[in-house]
């Protein structure tokens, strides 16, 4: 199938899931992960009416934003190291992999405004995904207030790669209930509506449970690599 049909099928899926759950598909975000495949395949989403962009590493972001630039909502949604930050962060819309104060305290160096961030959290506990503990949450996003660089939009967290719903469902709960937490803060630096979290094989339940973006790259783009 084409870029443009697979997003056609996929806004016909988000479209479903929201009348079954009394959500409007207009609060959905569809990032259109292009981290497997090339300039052309990311220009044609682009033109099937998909606006954000999703890239994990420099190369790849850099690749396509220094060719498509405004033409497109940029968003980095993989780990960063702390040395490369300053390649990026004027470039990107938002940053999906907040997780640390030594992080912060680059991106207050670098930044030359306000940086949209998303605190990433490890809902499954899984040693090899990043993120805060859930219960270092608070106490990290309360300290981000003296870094006024740092916008705090809302939470991410990836689930499990498995075919148990239950357990993708109680990650995605849990960034739910944690975003409630936040919110209660009043913090005006961290408002916290939005919720990432959803890629091709759970984006329905996250949809369920609350997504406000969700991060899409093998059922839109496929895979070239
Ligand atoms: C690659 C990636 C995605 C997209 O994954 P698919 O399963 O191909 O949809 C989403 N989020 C992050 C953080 C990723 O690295």
């Amino acid at each position: 199938m084409s870029a443009a049909e697979n997003v056609q099928h996929v806004q016909k899926e988000i479209q479903a899931v929201c009348e079954r759950v009394n959500r409007s598909p207009e609060e959905i975000n569809i990032i259109a992960v292009t981290k497997t495949v090339g300039l052309d395949t990311t220009q044609e989403v682009l033109a099937a009416g998909i606006r954000h962009i999703g890239e994990n590493r420099n190369e790849g972001f850099l690749q396509k934003y220094e060719k498509i630039k405004d033409g497109a909502v940029w968003h980095f949604i993989g780990s960063i190291q702390t040395r490369k930050v300053r390649d990026v962060i004027n470039k990107l819309d938002y940053l999906h992999s907040l997780d640390r104060l030594s992080l912060a305290a680059e991106i207050q160096k670098r930044a030359e405004k306000q940086v949209k961030c998303f605190v990433q959290v490890n809902t499954s506990f899984e040693e090899a995904k990043h993120g805060l503990h859930p219960d270092e949450v608070l106490s990290f996003i309360q300290e981000l207030a003296s870094y006024n660089k740092i916008h705090v939009v809302g939470l991410m967290t990836m689930a499990p790669y498995t075919d148990d719903e239950q357990q993708i469902r109680t990650c995605f709960r849990m960034l739910k209930t944690l975003q409630q937490d936040v919110q209660a803060l009043n913090l005006p630096y961290a408002p916290c509506t939005e919720l990432s979290m959803g890629m091709s094989n759970d984006y329905k339940i996250a949809i369920e449970e609350g997504a406000t973006y969700i991060r899409l790259g093998t059922i839109l783009v496929g895979n070239e690599k």
